[in-house]
């Protein structure tokens, strides 16, 4: 039963039933054109045999030894010596007949010599009558054959036994069932072995898949170079568990940075809370102490925060809200909330929009208005935050005259970011520089990571170049449609 469920034990009885049914009727059609063409080939050899009698009763009248010639006249499936002719007169009496064979129409039907007399040959098969008047069970296939333009009106009877022709039949029927069951049972036998070598690279490929585990993450699955939808398969396959395999492995990253970020505020969290209870303490020392508890838990709060936006954004489940956005207000805002942390360290912020090229009214740039507010918040925040005071940081909208996208670029002369941290300096909890970018606050190293997601979820790019203790600049490429 597991044989036939299998897909090979399927294909294997699919192909015998089909082969089966194809050579049945196949084997039908051949069994009935070889029938149809013996007897054809039978009647005709009745009618030349007919022909030369006729010949010889004008040439010769009818007498004894007309029927010499004919005796060697050649009918397919029949011995001479079974064969009968007989002359008849218009009144159906026989007045002569061949030594051979024997008597036919003494049975036949008077009906059929009437109507051959008066028209044209007939063939019947006659079932002949033994001595004592039972049917002898030997078919006899018979030509009445007129013969017209004698003086007198004479009937030629040609009888031939159909036994031969029979026996020859029943032959062919018998090998046809025996061979086709036999072809079936061979058939299937190479059909079986013929799908073990098909199936053979999807039993590897299912043994193989049984060895890849977490353990064993760098195996795949076998592909041959065949071309065939199995290789093909094998290598769809392996492409998804290469992409598995780095979310799973982003996942354990992520789960690794995240508890390693919040283990330190935690620590510290913790320590504190425990020196404050040592002793008994001023009020003016509690108060110190939960003041400091309240700025761990604020930075606790807010690698949560950044931690839940990133893997919302990633797992794009934040961009449900899509309304038009219009670029130069969005960045006119942004700067606008960034103007009064600038102001402190007397930085100036100026904005550059591009107004010229395609109008507005034209552009049709949708997306998420909050999320790519912070992205820009974010952007000159980090600028404000590595610069020195009073610098002076620009914020320059492009529009791509071709109508394809936005360029946002935010330049700083800050501290810079050296060449190594650039390759890094977008992902998850990267802090360029520790020792000289602590200086001026760094954050839980979320914000380019965030913006990072949220850019490339409206389809947008994001890049950044920096010359050390020169200052950076940070482009961001948004892709718009023009009405
Ligand atoms: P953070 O909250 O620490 O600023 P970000 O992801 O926004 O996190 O930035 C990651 C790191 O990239 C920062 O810690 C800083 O070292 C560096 N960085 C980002 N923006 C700038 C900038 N404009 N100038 C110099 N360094 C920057």
């Amino acid at each position: 039963m597991k044989i036939i469920r299998s897909v090979r034990g399927k294909l294997t009885v699919y192909f015998v039933i089909i082969l089966g049914l194809i050579l049945s009727v196949f084997s039908i059609v051949m069994y009935n054109i070889f029938a149809g063409e013996s007897r054809d080939e039978i009647d005709s050899a009745m009618l030349i045999l007919a022909s030369t009698v006729r010949s010889e009763i004008i040439l010769e009248g009818v007498q004894e030894g007309i029927f010499d010639e004919a005796g060697e006249s050649y009918i397919p499936f029949s011995k001479p010596k079974m064969q009968t002719i007989e002359i008849l007169n218009d009144s159906g009496k026989v007045i002569l007949k061949s030594q051979t064979g024997p008597n036919i129409i003494s049975v036949a039907d008077r009906k059929l010599i009437g109507e051959s007399l008066n028209g044209n040959h007939l063939f019947v098969d006659m079932n002949l009558i033994q001595d004592d008047g039972n049917p002898s069970g030997i078919l006899y296939r018979t030509l009445i054959y007129p013969i017209n333009d004698h003086p007198e009106k004479l009937l030629i009877v040609i009888g031939v036994p159909l036994e031969e022709l029979e026996n020859k039949l029943s032959a062919f029927r018998l090998s046809l069932y025996i061979s086709i069951p036999v072809f079936m049972l061979l058939s299937s036998v190479f059909g079986w072995f013929l799908t073990k070598r098909a199936y053979a690279p999807v039993n590897e490929m299912i043994r193989n898949a049984g060895l890849i585990t977490s353990g064993n993450p760098g195996k795949r699955l076998p592909v041959n170079d065949s071309g065939d939808e199995i290789s093909e398969l094998a290598k769809t396959l392996n492409g998804m568990i290469e992409r598995l395999q780095i979310s799973f492995q982003t996942l354990k990253q992520f789960t690794s940075d995240a508890s390693h970020e919040l283990r330190t505020p935690l620590t510290i969290l913790k320590g504190e809370i425990e020196v404050t209870l040592g002793r008994q303490r001023s009020s003016e020392e509690y108060e110190k102490a939960l003041r400091n508890n309240l700025v761990e838990t604020e930075r606790l709060q807010k690698i949560v925060d950044g931690l839940l936006t990133l893997s919302q954004v990633e797992s794009g489940k934040v961009l449900v809200t899509k309304e038009e956005i219009d670029i130069n207000d969005l960045l006119t805002e942004a700067v606008s909330k960034i103007k009064i942390l600038a102001s402190e360290k007397k930085i100036k912020i100026i904005l550059n929009l591009d107004d010229s090229g395609i109008s507005r009214d034209r552009i049709s740039f949708s997306g998420d208005r909050n999320l790519l507010l912070n992205v820009f918040i974010n952007l000159l925040d980090n600028s404000v935050k590595y610069s020195g005071p009073e610098s002076t940081i620009t914020c320059t909208q492009k529009t791509d005259p071709a109508g394809k996208f936005f360029s946002v670029t935010i330049t700083d002369t800050g501290i810079g970011i050296s060449p190594e941290d650039l390759e890094t300096v977008f992902d998850r909890f990267t802090r360029a520089d520790l020792s000289r970018s602590s200086t001026y606050n760094t954050g839980a190293g979320l914000g380019l990571a965030i913006a990072r997601a949220v850019i490339e979820s409206h389809n947008g790019s994001i890049s950044a170049t920096s010359i050390r203790d020169a200052g950076s600049s940070f482009t961001v490429k948004l892709p718009f449609t023009v009405k």
